[in-house]
């Protein structure tokens, strides 16, 4: 994605570094709340860190994932949520991906993607636009006036190894999943859950999928106890397994539960995300995820000679330049809760 800027919160290391995504470099520790009131064996709120996107129209995400804590969930290797935000919007000029999905998912404003690939496609809420890097794609990310508050989230899968080296390609889905339960209206957004199944294409078990709970709602959502799951809270406030976490917070909720409790007094919205365990080890840096130091160092390479991803057509501006190369030996972190 557009991981350009600097941390506003986050470890010392981040600090006018605007390369690597820093917990997997400096190793410093996140802000997290260890909950002592809930309903299931294990469960951390991981509180998000701020960073200012890059481009010539900034703003600020809160970003959950990666953690020192927590790596990955499932294959889900990446949270942004942003807004809603009435400023001037995200302008995020064409930059790279390797070894990753990009799931796009609004609930206010519109974005249009632009990538190397020559698809062009307009990001609106509700629906899903899913962008399959495989060996390397470069695009652009620019909201649109037509509407004025911006509210979503950019997230990424890990592509399997198997699977990371394939051509890019890039899919909408305008139509998915939906049902109504508990005063809970859940749309599936990728994978399956409850019996239903996403019509995105991915590439190892998962789900994705959100819920907007009306007030008074109280529901207990039948998961999947071969996953490790997590809630991203959006809006509102919601309970999530006994704890109430604020908006931008990433409740983790480790393997084996077959059920998710969730309940709001006055109304909100969350993310779920889950997976099996993504066992390979990854190497995330900027918005390259590789295996190995010399991969990355490969790609960044690629980028900066233009050799392989190609342009992004129709971007009125220039392309986002790498970042200094590492400065130290970047090492591959196991997929799972360190
Ligand atoms: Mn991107």
């Amino acid at each position: 994605m557009y991981n350009l800027g600097r941390a506003v919160q986050g470890p010392p290391g981040a600090a006018g570094d605007p390369a690597p995504e820093p917990a997997f470099i400096a190793g410093q520790p996140y802000r997290s709340v260890m909950s002592g009131h809930h309903d299931g064996p294990e469960l951390t709120v991981l509180e998000p860190r701020l960073v200012p996107l890059g481009g010539t129209r900034a703003i600020t995400v809160r970003r959950t994932l990666p953690h020192r804590q927590v790596r990955t969930i499932g294959p889900w290797c990446f949270v942004d949520h942003y807004g809603p935000h009435t400023g001037t919007g995200m302008d995020v000029p064409p930059h790279p991906h390797t070894g990753l999905q990009t799931v796009s998912w609004l609930l206010a404003g519109e974005v249009e993607h632009r990538d190397s690939a020559a698809h062009v496609a307009t990001v609106r809420p509700g629906e899903l636009n899913l962008m399959t890097s495989g060996r390397g794609i470069a695009h652009s990310e620019v909201s649109l006036p037509s509407q004025p508050v911006l509210h979503g989230v950019q997230l990424w899968l890990a592509l399997p190894d198997e699977h990371r080296h394939q051509q890019p390609h890039f899919e909408q889905h305008r139509s998915l999943p939906q049902w109504h339960s508990d005063g809970v209206a859940t749309t599936l957004v990728v994978g399956e859950l409850a019996g239903s199944t996403s019509p995105a294409l991915t590439y190892s078990p998962v789900v994705g999928a959100h819920l907007r709970l009306a007030a008074g709602a109280g529901t207990a959502v039948p998961v999947d106890p071969g996953f490790e799951h997590a809630v991203l809270v959006l809006d509102g406030s919601v309970d999530v397994a006994g704890c109430t976490p604020g908006v931008g917070a990433l409740v983790w909720l480790g393997l084996g539960r077959r059920q998710l409790g969730l309940r709001s007094v006055g109304g909100g919205q969350v993310l779920l995300l889950g997976g099996a365990r993504f066992d390979e080890e990854l190497l995330m840096w900027w918005n390259f995820v590789g295996r190995s130091h010399e991969e990355i160092l490969a790609f960044r390479q690629d980028w900066e000679t233009g050799a392989t991803f190609g342009e992004v057509a129709g971007y009125p501006g220039a392309r986002l330049p790498a970042p200094s190369l590492p400065s130290v030996v970047l090492r591959p972190r196991p997929g799972r809760r360190g």
